[in-house]
């Protein structure tokens, strides 16, 4: 790695919030040489998320999709600095960010501020429960690593309690009973990934129970997977219902408790109907909402009072009525939905905007030092320094043409179990929908050739080879 480069107080000084896809790939573009960079995240990692669902069951082991965060950092030119800690307040008038570590350990210092000439916020976004009762206490979430690690255990748990000698055949169904709610991605993908750990393991291992095991998916809408095209979305539904997986759309949660799920069914005659759904495992899948941080910031910036899912941008990811603040990924609105693709794109962008502010700054310094030589110097070869300010003025012209950000849709990806998957692919100037295992290959090679790493690229394709050959390891750590 280069050298540890101190703070330059001649530079200046942008802050990074969040280690996630947009702060990455903004961390990654950006020459890092032009600025102090201070990169402050409760998660000293960036988390790979499309292949998180693969964690759950171990399928993939937790450390392949992470990269540690200070790798990258020391891996970059210039004065970069991490600081594990969560933003808890931005003073947009002050230009300064309240940190504080909420880690187990703590030092003597846990809060304090840091000051910023630029501020990206890359905090992504909470998951979303609508305030609906139970849902807190009694579910498990799919965004981060702890969350695939708990429902992991969570699975065997379920398993080898209902396998445990003299339990009644009411508790082994509802144990065995695993409950998804939301069919986005997130829900499907997970489903599959599910049924598939108890096709290819569980039922060699604890064939006793086999025959119990059961995943419902509930959905509100009509229909799962509503960013596909409808011949994508039939293709999953028939693919679930081959896995003996139970679509129930048109199904609003109201109500979760310890042991159930309650639910209306909106019928086709226009009534409603109050179900429930005993469970084992309660997965919760529905989408996104603001982190405070957010709420706050929105609060604080009056040219944000109309904006709902986060913060608005403009076409240069400038946060609306903010000074020299941008904003990445799930935490911005920018027009565009939630994904990696968009947050990665917008995290290059910025890096771009970042590097020709830079060179814009370098360029017209330079213009300023050659013109007073030109004027105040005895002796200055008059022609070639005019000849020289004329090309720095049109490199200028050049680096300051920035095109306002443009997402460019590669496509829409996710796998739905038994080796098989659905793609919306953009193809030329139109759109290609596949489904199926020729469609799987094509996922799994589109994702491992977008992780970030070679080392993490290994890992996974470790973690695939092993698992086909010596199966998932189910034991409950
Ligand atoms: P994140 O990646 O969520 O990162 C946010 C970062 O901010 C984290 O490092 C977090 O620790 C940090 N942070 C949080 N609070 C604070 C704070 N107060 N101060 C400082 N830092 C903070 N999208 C796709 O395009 N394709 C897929 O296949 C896909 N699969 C997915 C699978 C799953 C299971 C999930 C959950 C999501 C998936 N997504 C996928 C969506 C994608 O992961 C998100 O859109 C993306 O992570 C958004 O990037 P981000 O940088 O905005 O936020
Ligand atoms: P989502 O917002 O895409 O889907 C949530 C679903 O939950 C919705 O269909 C909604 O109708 C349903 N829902 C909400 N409340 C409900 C209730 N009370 N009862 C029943 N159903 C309810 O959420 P997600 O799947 O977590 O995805 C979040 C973002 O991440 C999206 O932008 C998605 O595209 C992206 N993502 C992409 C991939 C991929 O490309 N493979 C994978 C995961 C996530």
């Amino acid at each position: 790695p280069p050298p540890q480069v101190p703070q330059d107080p001649s530079k200046k000084t942008i802050v990074i919030l969040g280690t996630g896809w947009g702060s990455v790939s903004l961390l990654k573009k950006l020459d890092t040489e032009n600025y102090n960079v201070i990169v402050i995240s409760p998660r000293n990692y960036f988390l790979f998320t499309p292949l998180l669902p693969s964690c759950t069951t171990g399928q993939i082991e937790h450390r392949s999709i992470m990269e540690p965060i200070r790798t990258i950092c020391r891996s970059k030119k210039g004065a970069v600095t991490f600081y594990e800690a969560e933003a808890s307040s931005v003073d947009v008038e002050k230009k300064v960010v309240k940190i504080h570590d909420n880690s187990d350990i703590r030092g003597a210092t846990i809060e304090t501020e840091v000051a910023y000439d630029m501020l990206v916020v890359g905090v992504g976004a909470e998951n979303a429960t609508f305030g609906i009762p139970g849902v807190r206490e009694n579910s498990c979430f799919l965004k981060e690593i702890g969350d695939a690690q708990q429902i992991r255990k969570k699975i065997m748990d379920c398993v080898e309690t209902a396998a445990f000698k003299d339990q009644p055949a009411s508790e082994i169904d509802r144990l065995l009973h695993m409950v998804v709610v939301g069919g986005g991605p997130t829900g499907v993908e997970f489903a599959g990934e599910l049924r598939d750990f108890f096709e290819d393991d569980i039922r060699k291992l604890v064939p006793e129970i086999a025959d119990r095991f059961r995943v419902t998916l509930i959905e509100a809408l009509p229909n799962v997977l509503p960013m596909f095209s409808k011949q994508l979305i039939e293709y999953t539904e028939s693919t679930f219902k081959e896995e003996e997986i139970a679509i129930h759309t048109k199904t609003m949660v109201k109500k979760v408790t310890d042991k159930a799920v309650e639910a209306e069914v909106s019928k086709a005659d226009g009534t409603k109907e109050r179900v429930i759904f005993p469970y084992g495992l309660l997965v919760w899948a529905t989408g996104n909402t603001l982190r405070p941080l957010v709420r706050d910031m929105m609060a604080s910036i009056p040219a944000q009072k109309d904006s709902r899912r986060g913060l608005a941008v403009n076409e240069y990811l400038v946060v609306q009525g903010a000074r020299d603040i941008w904003a990445v990924g799930d935490c911005a609105v920018a027009g565009y939905a939630p994904t990696a693709q968009v947050a990665s794109q917008e995290g290059n962008f910025l890096a771009r905007l970042f590097n020709n502010m830079a060179r814009t700054q370098e360029l017209e310094d330079r213009i300023q030092s050659l013109s007073s030589n030109l004027n105040l110097k005895p002796g200055v070869d008059v022609p070639a320094v005019s000849k020289e300010i004329e090309d720095a003025e049109r490199q200028l012209r050049r680096v300051k043409d920035i095109k306002p950000f443009h997402y460019t849709h590669q496509g829409s990806l996710a796998y739905i179990g038994s080796e098989k998957a659905v793609a919306d692919v953009a193809w030329f100037n139109g759109n290609f929908a596949s489904g199926g295992t020729m469609t799987y290959f094509f996922w799994r090679s589109a994702y491992l050739s977008m992780v970030f790493s070679t080392r993490n690229r290994l890992l996974v394709i470790n973690d695939w080879v092993k698992s086909k050959v010596f199966g998932r390891d189910i034991s409950r750590e």
